[in-house]
């Protein structure tokens, strides 16, 4: 259905196994961040839409046509839509591409790691688990696993594919029926993902996904009694919303929210390794990355000679569209998200930060029409400042400088956030000491960004709750269930008539 030309493609919604229009017939256009130009019309769904997909899903979980099924057959099932991701990998990229601007070699790797979560979640799924308990006769105690129910599961625009599947690979697997809602902004890949799922002849109801705002059709998915869960990823005020409103109805909350880490350069750090890695931990992905290396804490001893290096990288990033393989850094997602990272950086300056290098958008010729933004570092920066304390999502780092490893802890801990951090030195008792203060749920040493989907993946504080990946994330999507059986079947005479 959907074709990488210079065309307008019409995106559908896909519920109950059929490709669906807005019941009120209402589109929305999607853009190219590279240049501005519309690329495809999705649905503009409503609460009607939303209650159909939840109803379809419903269904197909207490029917069992899913849920049912043993683990084996899904994971041939999850297996099969690997396959055929990995048969689309060219399309799925240049698509990811033109939707979100991430330059090629990024898309590429997203569609790769799509492809491997949904086969690490095939085996996981077949693997042994539960527990037996060692209780008083004549009882047997055990404790077995089972899907949570529906799910509703809501994503962001910085990795169309990639979220979706990292939500979707392991709830799926384990047996619960899905109402999926993308990002507005990037529906495109979702929607080849869906028409992948009709491929391989998943069952109607298992999978259902949705288009249209999220105040709309996702507070339904959240609010709606018929949903068990709600896994979502996006923003920290969207998150709050979403667990408040979830609480009426109780539901399950899976929550991987907004980050500002810290990225800790110690003096005895390999210099080049550091530099090369926090430029990556803060320009992949033009810096809208949950766990954006976004404040650089430098020792004070090498702290100039740092900025004056990363300075002068960060000038020479090839900025471009995402198409053109010599691209290093795409656009911004939305003309919306370009507004709000030159918002922060005139915040910035109004701050009294200096802007070390970049803070402008980019007009030089072929990219005039697209979102593009430099390379931004800001020196000079107190703690306090909003630039130092908020999540910007852009490629817009802060340089702090740090006298011992006692106030780079405390800097580093220093926000509402908790996702993520990363620590440089050559020294191994002192990288392990740093990193077990650090008060976030991912965390590296020397080195920046590596993301498994073997391992657990989410935040401490106000970056949300639970984890995707790994056990972890599969754990996630079940409920565990006590089971205690009477092997002496006779009264308990607790009563004496
Ligand atoms: P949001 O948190 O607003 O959106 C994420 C998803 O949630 C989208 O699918 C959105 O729908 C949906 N949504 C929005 N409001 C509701 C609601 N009331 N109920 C249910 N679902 C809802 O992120 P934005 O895209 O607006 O980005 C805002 C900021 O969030 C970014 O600038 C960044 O700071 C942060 N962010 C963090 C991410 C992360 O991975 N940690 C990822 C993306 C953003 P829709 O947008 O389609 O209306």
């Amino acid at each position: 259905m959907v074709e990488v030309k210079n065309q307008v493609v019409n995106l559908k919604m896909y519920i109950d196994g059929e490709w669906k229009e807005a019941e009120n017939q209402q589109t929305r256009l999607v853009y190219n961040p590279a240049n501005g130009e519309i690329i495809a019309k999705a649905p503009e769904g409503t609460i009607t839409d939303a209650r159909a997909a939840i109803d379809a899903a419903r269904k197909a979980f207490d029917t069992g046509v899913w849920s049912g099924i043993s683990a084996q057959e899904r994971a041939s099932y999850l297996l099969k839509i690997a396959d055929k991701i990995d048969s689309y990998a060219e399309e799925l990229t240049e698509l990811e591409t033109m939707d979100n601007g991430k330059p090629l070699r990024e898309a590429g790797f997203d569609v790769a790691d799509a492809a491997a979560c949904f086969r690490y979640y095939a085996g996981l799924i077949t693997k042994p688990d539960g527990q037996t308990y060692h209780v008083a006769d004549p009882m047997q105690a055990m404790v077995v696993r089972e899907p949570v129910g529906v799910c509703g599961l809501i994503v962001p625009w910085n990795y169309p594919l990639l979220m979706s599947v990292w939500k979707i690979a392991p709830a799926l697997a384990a047996g619960n029926t899905i109402v999926f809602k993308p990002s507005e902004v990037t529906p495109v890949t979702p929607q080849k993902l869906f028409e992948i799922f009709e491929e391989v002849g998943l069952p109607k109801g298992a999978a259902n996904m949705v288009m249209g705002a999220g105040a709309v059709v996702g507070n339904e998915i959240v609010s709606h009694p018929d949903v068990d869960m709600v896994s979502f990823t996006g923003g920290t005020k969207t998150g709050k919303h979403i667990m408040k409103t979830a609480a009426d109805t109780m539901k399950k909350v899976s929550l991987e929210l907004g980050g500002k880490s810290p990225n800790i350069i110690f003096a005895d750090s390999d210099f080049e390794t550091a530099v090369d890695y926090a430029l990556f931990g803060i320009y992949a992905g033009s810096g809208q990355v949950c766990s954006a290396g976004s404040r650089i804490l430098v020792e004070e001893s090498i702290y100039d000679q740092f900025v004056a290096r990363f300075v002068e990288r960060a000038r020479k990033i090839k900025v471009g569209p995402g198409n053109d393989p010599s691209t290093e850094m795409g656009p911004l997602v939305s003309a919306d998200h370009l507004e709000k990272i030159l918002y922060y950086i005139e915040l910035g300056k109004q701050e009294g930060a200096t802007v070390a290098c970049g803070g402008n958008r980019i007009v030089t010729a072929g990219l005039e029409k697209g979102y593009f933004v430099e390379p931004t570092v800001f020196v000079n920066v107190e703690q306090e400042m909003r630039i130092v304390q908020e999540e910007i999502f852009g490629p817009v780092v802060v340089i702090q400088k740090f006298k011992d490893e006692e106030e780079a802890i405390k800097l580093a801990n220093g926000t509402i956030y908790g996702l993520a951090g990363g620590v440089f030195t050559k020294d191994g008792a002192k990288g392990l000491r740093v990193i077990k203060k650090l008060r976030a749920g991912i965390t590296w040493i020397n080195s920046y960004h590596p993301t498994y989907n073997e391992a657990p993946w989410g935040g401490y504080k106000q970056s949300g709750i639970g984890r995707s990946l790994g056990t972890f994330g599969l754990e996630e999507f079940q409920e565990i269930k006590q089971i205690n059986i009477n092997l002496q079947v006779e009264p308990v005479g607790w009563f004496s008539n």
